[in-house]
C-alpha cells in the first residue's frame, strides 16, 4: 500500500481549476436568477449538469487542493443565498470527505471507490444526516439499523436533512444495534420506505431545503454498508467527514460577510452626507470599513490553516494524530469564521440603516441568515470546552498552544 492509500475512481476527469472557475461563474449567475424568480429549476439543472459537483472526484489525492476550490466556490455562493449554499456545502463536503478519504484498509477503499464512482457516473447529488433528533437528552439518534437476513432494516427518524428534495443518495449515520455507529448510503428518492417530510424550520432557511427524514422499516442491502458496525475505522471517517464540514461551513458564510462588506461599500461611495461629501471620504466610516475587512480576512486565514492542515492527513490510521490537529484547527475556524461573519453582516447592516430591509436588499436575506453560521454542526460549547480541556492540562500554554 502506498503512503496515500488511494485509488483513483475510474470515473474523475482530470482537474481543471479553470474550466471550474467558469462554471462557478454560470451557476452563481443561475442562482442569482433563481433568487428572483423563486424557481431553482434551472439553477439544479445547471449544477447537476457541469463537473462542479464531481470536483471531489478529481481531487482524490490532493485534499487540500479540493479544499481551496470548494471553498471560492461556496463563498461566491453564501454571497448570493446563504441557504442555498447550505445545501450545495452538504453535498460537497460529504461526496469530498469519501473521494479524499485516505485509508490504509483495503475493503474500505474499494467501497469508498466505487461509491466515488457512483456519485460521478449517475451525476448524483448527495444529501446526508447524522440522525440527530431534538429530544428532551442532547445528543440522541432517532434511527436504529437492525442486521437481518436482507441486510439490514433502518428505523426511525432525523431531524436534520439538507438538500432533502434535490438529494439522489442518501448518506447517513446511524447506530447498528448491538454493534456501534455505521455510515450508509441509499437512494433516497421515490423511495415508500424514506419519507421526506416536512421543513424543520417552517419559515427559516428555507432555500436549504432542511426536512425531516422517516425509515419505515426500510431494508438496506449489506453493500449500502459504507464503514461501521464492527469496523474499526468508522471514528476516523465520521472525524474526517467533520473536518471537512466545519471547513466549507465557514466558507459560505465568510461568502456573505463579503457580500456585506461590497453593499456596505457600494452605499458609502454612492451616499453623500449633509455636507455633500460621499460617505466614503469620511475618516470614521474608513475605520469602520477596515475594521470589518481585517476581521474578515483574519477568519478566512484561519480557514485557509485548516485546509492546508487537512491536506497533511496523508494515511490513516498512521496520520490519526495530524488528523486530531486539523480537526482542532478545523473546529476554531469553524467558530472564528462562524461568529466574524455574523458580527460582519450587523455591522454592515447598521451602516446602511433601515433600508436594508426595503426593495428586495441583498442584506435583508443575509441579516436573516447569517445567524445559523453558529449553530452548527458542532455547537460552540462543544468547541470551547475541547480548547478549554486541552489549555488547561499539566503543561505550559506557552508550550502548547499551537
Ligand atoms: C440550517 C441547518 C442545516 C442542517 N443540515 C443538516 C443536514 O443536512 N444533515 C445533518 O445531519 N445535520 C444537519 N444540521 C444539523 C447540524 O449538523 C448539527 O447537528 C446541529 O446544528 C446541532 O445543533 P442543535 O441545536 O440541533 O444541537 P443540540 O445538540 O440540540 O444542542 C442545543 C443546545 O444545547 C447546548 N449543548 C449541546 N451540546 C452541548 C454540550 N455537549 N455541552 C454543553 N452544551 C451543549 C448548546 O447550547 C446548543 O446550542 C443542520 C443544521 C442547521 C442549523
Amino acid at each position: 500500500m502506498t503512503a496515500s492509500a488511494q485509488i483513483p475512481g475510474i470515473n474523475s476527469a482530470p482537474p481543471d481549476p479553470e474550466r471550474y472557475r467558469e462554471q462557478m461563474s454560470t451557476v452563481c449567475a443561475a442562482l442569482e436568477a433563481a433568487m428572483l424568480s423563486r424557481d431553482f429549476t434551472e439553477f439544479y439543472r445547471l449544477f447537476r449538469s457541469n463537473d462542479l459537483p464531481f470536483m471531489p472526484a478529481a481531487y482524490q489525492q490532493d485534499a487540500t487542493g479540493l479544499f481551496h476550490l470548494c471553498f471560492e466556490f461556496l463563498h461566491r455562493l453564501g454571497s448570493v443565498s446563504p441557504a442555498t449554499a447550505l445545501a450545495i456545502e452538504n453535498h460537497l463536503y460529504v461526496t469530498s470527505a469519501i473521494a479524499t478519504f485516505p485509508i490504509t484498509d483495503a475493503a474500505l477503499n474499494r467501497r469508498r471507490n466505487a461509491l466515488v464512482d457512483l456519485i460521478v457516473q449517475r451525476r448524483m447529488l448527495v444529501a446526508n444526516t447524522n440522525s440527530k433528533v431534538h429530544t428532551d437528552k442532547l445528543g440522541d439518534i432517532g434511527t436504529r439499523a437492525r442486521r437481518d437476513l436482507l441486510g439490514f432494516r433502518i428505523r426511525g427518524k432525523a431531524s436534520y436533512t439538507s438538500l432533502s428534495t434535490q438529494g439522489d443518495l442518501l448518506v447517513f449515520l446511524t447506530e447498528i444495534e448491538g454493534e456501534g455507529r455505521a455510515l450508509f448510503a441509499l437512494p433516497m428518492q421515490k423511495n415508500p420506505d424514506i419519507e421526506i417530510g416536512a421543513y424543520l424550520f417552517p419559515s427559516a432557511m428555507l432555500d436549504s431545503d432542511t426536512r425531516q427524514i422517516t425509515f419505515h422499516d426500510l431494508v438496506a442491502p449489506e453493500e449500502s454498508l459504507l464503514a461501521g458496525g464492527r469496523d474499526q475505522d468508522i471514528a476516523l471517517l465520521v472525524s474526517f467527514e467533520m473536518v471537512w464540514h466545519q471547513l466549507l461551513i465557514p466558507s459560505l458564510y465568510l461568502g456573505a460577510a463579503a457580500r456585506a462588506i461590497e453593499e456596505a461599500r457600494q452605499f458609502l461611495c454612492a451616499t453623500r452626507s449633509r455636507d455633500d461629501r460621499p460617505l466614503a471620504e469620511l475618516d470614521g466610516m474608513m475605520i469602520d470599513i477596515g475594521r470589518l475587512v481585517i476581521e474578515y480576512r483574519g477568519a478566512c486565514s484561519a480557514v485557509w490553516r485548516a485546509g492546508e492542515a487537512l491536506g497533511q492527513v496523508k494515511c490513516l490510521p498512521r496520520d490519526a494524530a495530524l488528523l486530531e490537529k486539523a480537526a482542532d484547527l478545523a473546529s476554531a475556524a469553524k467558530y472564528i469564521g462562524a461568529r466574524t461573519a455574523e458580527a460582519v453582516v450587523t455591522a454592515a447592516r447598521r451602516i446602511l440603516g433601515a433600508r436594508c430591509f426595503s426593495g428586495g436588499h441583498p442584506l435583508e436575506r443575509l441579516s436573516q441568515e447569517i445567524m445559523f453560521a453558529s449553530l452548527g454542526p458542532e455547537v460552540s460549547a462543544v468547541i470551547e470546552r475541547r480548547a478549554g480541556r486541552q489549555a488547561l492540562q499539566q503543561r505550559s500554554f506557552l508550550d502548547s498552544c499551537w
